[in-house]
Formats: C-alpha cells, sequence, structure tokens
C-alpha cells in the first residue's frame, strides 16, 4: 500500500540513535538539519499521491496492487528506460538533488535476487526466499532503505582478514539458532536516518579466510546497538540564515557513519552468512544497478547546471559569444552523455536467465558512470566560467531585501536585461550554493558515491569482451586475412 508523506514521517519517529555535531538527537523529523533530509525523502511519498506525478511514482502490480515505481522488477530494457526517467525525473523534482530512499534499496534487492539464486543453487540455502520475503514486506509498506556496502576498511591494501582490527570489515562474530550477531562499521551511508530498513552486503570480493566478512542482511535503523553519526550538513546550515537558498533548505540528503556493535539479525532476515565465493558477485552486481541509478540522477544534476549556465550568460549579454557558447555546450554533452549512456544501458541490458530480471548493459553503465566521475569538476568550472566571480562576491539576500540596499544593488547587478536583475541574483546565488555549501560533498560526492573511479575502470577493464578489436587488429595487421 502506498503510504504519505504524514506516515513516512511518523515511521522516522522510533528512537533511532543518531548523533549531530555531538549530540543525540531525539527525534530526526523534528531536528532542525536532519528534518532537512528526512522532508527531502518524504517528498517521494507526497508526490506519488499527487495526480500530476502519481503514473511517474506509481504504478499498478498484479499481487500489490497500486504500488511505487522504483519497486517494480526490470524485466525488459523498456522497464529499465522507465526507471531511469524516473530517478531523473524525480532528481530534478528535488532541485538537482537526487532522492535516494528508494532507488538505493531497490537496486540492492535487485542484486540479492540474483545472487541469492545462484548461491542457493550451490548451497541448498533458502536465501531467494528470504529475499523474496523481505521485497514482499518492502512492497506492501512501501518502506523507505538504505544500503550500507562501503566498509571503513582500515588498510585498504590488506583483506579483511588480515587487517590489525579485525573489525574494520563489518563480520558475524557470533551464529546462534536464531540468527547471527554482527559488528563493524559501514562509512557514508546515505538517508540512513530516513529510511525504515538498512540493507547490508559485502564491500568486495573475499576469499576463504574472509568468510565471517561475507555476510549480508538487513535490519530496521532503531535495532539495539546500531548507531548512527551523522556529517555535518552545512548546505542546510548555512541556508537556515539564508531562505533564498531553496536547494539547501528543501532538498538535502544526509550520510552517517553507521557503526554495528553486537546487532541480532534474525535468520529469516540474512542473506548471505559466509559462503565467501559470492561476496565478490553481490558486491559488483549492486553498483550495476546503482550507477546505472547514478547516470539518471547525475543527468538530472547536469540539466540543473546546463539550465543556470545559459540563463546566466542571457542575463550577462554573452550568450552568443564563442566563448561562453563552448561553455554552455560542454554542460550539454554533460548531461546527454549520461542520457545516451542510460539509454544504451537499458537497450542493450543483459537478461539473468534463471529469474527473467533485466540488467542494465555493464559496460555502458560503468563507461556512462567513469564519464560523470571525470567530467564532473570540469562541468562545475564551465558553470563558474559562464558566472563570472559574482558567483563569489556577490551580497547575501539579507542585503538585497533592506530597503537602503536594494535599490543600489539592483542598480549594479543589473545585467543585460535591467528588469530582471532579482532573478539574474538569485540563479548566481544558486550557482554558489552549488560550489560553497554543497560544495565539500558534491566535489567528493561525484568522485566517489556508486564507487570511485577506480572501481569502474576495473569492471570495464575486466568485463569489457575485446574480440571483435582484437580481429580487427589482427585483421589490419595483416596478421589474418579474414575479419
Ligand atoms: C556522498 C557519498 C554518498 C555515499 N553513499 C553511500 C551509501 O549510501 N552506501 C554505501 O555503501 N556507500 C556510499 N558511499 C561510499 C562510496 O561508494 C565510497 O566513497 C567509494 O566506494 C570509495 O570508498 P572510500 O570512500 O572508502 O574511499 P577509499 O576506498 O579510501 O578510496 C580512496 C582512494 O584510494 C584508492 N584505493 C582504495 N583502496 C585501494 C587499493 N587497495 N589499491 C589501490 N587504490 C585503492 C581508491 O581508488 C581511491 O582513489 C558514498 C560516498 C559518498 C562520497
Amino acid at each position: 500500500m502506498l503510504r504519505n508523506n504524514i506516515e513516512f514521517e511518523e515511521s522516522l519517529q522510533d528512537a533511532r540513535k543518531v548523533f549531530y555535531e555531538g549530540s543525540l538527537v531525539e527525534d530526526v523529523t523534528q531536528h532542525p538539519i536532519l528534518g532537512v533530509a528526512a522532508k527531502h525523502a518524504s517528498y517521494l511519498f507526497k508526490w506519488q499521491n499527487e495526480r500530476e506525478y502519481s503514473d511517474l511514482l506509481a504504478c499498478d502490480d498484479v499481487t500489490h496492487g497500486r504500488i511505487s515505481s522504483f519497486y517494480k522488477i526490470p524485466r525488459t530494457p523498456e522497464d529499465l528506460k522507465k526507471r531511469f526517467e524516473l530517478i531523473y525525473q524525480t532528481t530534478r523534482l528535488g532541485r538537482g538533488m537526487f532522492n535516494i530512499v528508494k532507488a538505493i534499496g531497490s537496486d540492492a534487492i535487485f542484486a540479492l535476487m540474483l545472487v541469492s539464486r545462484i548461491v542457493d543453487a550451490e548451497y541448498g540455502t533458502e536465501y531467494r526466499k528470504r529475499v523474496n520475503d523481505f521485497y514482499e514486506a518492502v512492497v506492501d509498506r512501501d518502506l523507505a532503505l538504505a544500503v550500507a556496502q562501503t566498509d571503513v576498511k582500515g588498510n585498504r591494501i590488506k583483506r579483511p582478514s588480515e587487517q590489525v582490527d579485525k573489525d574494520m570489515y563489518l563480520r558475524i562474530v557470533e551464529r546462534r539458532d536464531d540468527g547471527i550477531i554482527v559488528s563493524g562499521a559501514k562509512a557514508h551511508t546515505t538517508q540512513s536516518i530516513a529510511s525504515n530498513e538498512i540493507i547490508v552486503i559485502p564491500t568486495r570480493s573475499m576469499s576463504e579466510a574472509d568468510k565471517d566478512y561475507a555476510v549480508a542482511f538487513a535490519i530496521p535503523p532503531n535495532t539495539k546497538g546500531l548507531t548512527m553519526i551523522s556529517r555535518p550538513m552545512k548546505a542546510s546550515e548555512n541556508a537556515r540564515n539564508d531562505p533564498s537558498l531553496v536547494i539547501g533548505n528543501n532538498n538535502a540528503e544526509n550520510e552517517t557513519l553507521t557503526i554495528f556493535d553486537e546487532v541480532f539479525v534474525p535468520w529469516n532476515r540474512v542473506f548471505l552468512a559466509g559462503e565467501w565465493k559470492y561476496a565478490g558477485l553481490l558486491a559488483s552486481m549492486f553498483p550495476t544497478y546503482h550507477r546505472f541509478t547514478a547516470i539518471a540522477y547525475r543527468a538530472a544534476m547536469g540539466d540543473l547546471y546546463l539550465g543556470l549556465g545559459k540563463l546566466i550568460a542571457e542575463h550577462n549579454g554573452t550568450s552568443e559569444t564563442s566563448n561562453i557558447r563552448r561553455n554552455v555546450v560542454k554542460l550539454m554533452t554533460y548531461k546527454e552523455t549520461l542520457r545516451l549512456a542510460g539509454n544504451g544501458a537499458a537497450d542493450f541490458a543483459e537478461k539473468d536467465g534463471g529469474s527473467d530480471i533485466c540488467v542494465p548493459n555493464r559496460v555502458y553503465t560503468n563507461v556512462g558512470k567513469l564519464f560523470a566521475n571525470e567530467n564532473y569538476l570540469d562541468s562545475v568550472k564551465n558553470l563558474v566560467d559562464i558566472a563570472g566571480g559574482l558567483a563569489s562576491t556577490l551580497p547575501h539576500s539579507n542585503d538585497l531585501n533592506n530597503p537602503a540596499e536594494r535599490p543600489l544593488l539592483l542598480k549594479y547587478l543589473s545585467g543585460a536585461m535591467p528588469g530582471k536583475t532579482e532573478e539574474r541574483i538569485r540563479l548566481i546565488s544558486t550557482v554558489r550554493e552549488i560550489i560553497s555549501s554543497y560544495g565539500a560533498l558534491f566535489t567528493s560526492a561525484m568522485i566517489h558515491a556508486e564507487g570511485s573511479i577506480e572501481a569502474s575502470i576495473i569492471e570495464l577493464y575486466r568485463s569489457y569482451d575485446y574480440g571483435e578489436s582484437k580481429k580487427l587488429a589482427l585483421f589490419s595487421s595483416g596478421v589474418n586475412d579474414t575479419l
């Protein structure tokens, strides 16, 4: 059953243990800063009940009736295209801010569906049924999900079992008749504070010595022993002093260091427990779905930067100059390359024979993700080059609202459209928000979130089919007579 935003926000009031800037947070929805992240997540629940957006965010399912479109299992390239559009459009509705709480969890569930079937076939386990039961509960109760994959990792060169402190990767510390006990910590868990369940999966491949680290499960965030330590949300803190900063005041996501101190997980919520050979498959299947999600939301961010760049160029009177035109086209290329990669990944999706689930094409997905990683900061450079120095030196909105200063600012900050100076100021102020209070988040997220640059390079290098290229090289070099 589809929930509304009020029901969703109430479901977060469950005594989960969250710290923000050194203080325990009683209720994330009422917290002045974390409340922005909770509210941002709640928009998905609001929009799915509104006539204007319900066709995008909800769909009919033969078993469950009306469900969230995020939870529709992709069975055809067309389903993947719709999923891309869903993530792209909800990010646009979020003013360029991704809304993760249904996307990331469904990415993980699809990966778990594929991998659990293979694990069951080898070990006679019942993980596929458990994953399915969990999926049914998520759909029926319309839950919000976070995914904790990235371990804190300690010394990056050493395997989990080689670490001096054995808790550097999350692990099973005890197996009981009724479930497992796990300890360790996951880093950068997006919107754990605004989720109803946290899905945990391994971050890497494992060897036999690492088998206690080959673990996957799902638990509610208020489970005993779970502590979430939030990052500071500078964009929302800054926006509290400036109502004109609409993104920071309305659209923000949160990340936590998510610590598991002897947390009990009942068996029916355990999806992998020691089958080390398959940790790597799960660790790579989830990012395949999640990087497809990434190129969709990053294309929408690109759309925002393109719109800002083009409008500011028009305000500045520079929109027809060759240098600014080049910047605008670079912004356009960033956005459209990601859309192309998404379409390619859907069109050339691979079908998992055993489960009839579509997997986005790995090459097009990772090529798109790598392009997004490597070109984001260039997009910011293009946008800032268009905007000029005001992107850093613009006065505060309080100055614009002060009658003593307002006429001066409207006169001296006007561009090529004197009657629309306030619009120019707001557009340039948004650029400043992106590069300043959102700067640290976006800079690091666009390089690392959904896997670092190297992660896509490794995936591409090892999964690419070089057959045709090698044949052509041998034919062209005269080694072979036929192609
Ligand atoms: C905003 C944001 C949101 C995120 N959300 C989530 C989330 O919701 N859930 C989740 O699970 N994760 C999340 N992540 C984590 C993200 O996937 C990781 O940041 C990414 O995988 C990099 O891992 P790391 O941060 O530990 O960096 P590191 O692994 O320390 O990487 C730093 C650098 O070291 C290199 N490096 C690391 N190990 C080696 C090695 N053995 N050999 C050679 N080079 C190496 C990397 O390639 C990289 O260049 C998020 C990250 C960000 C920034």
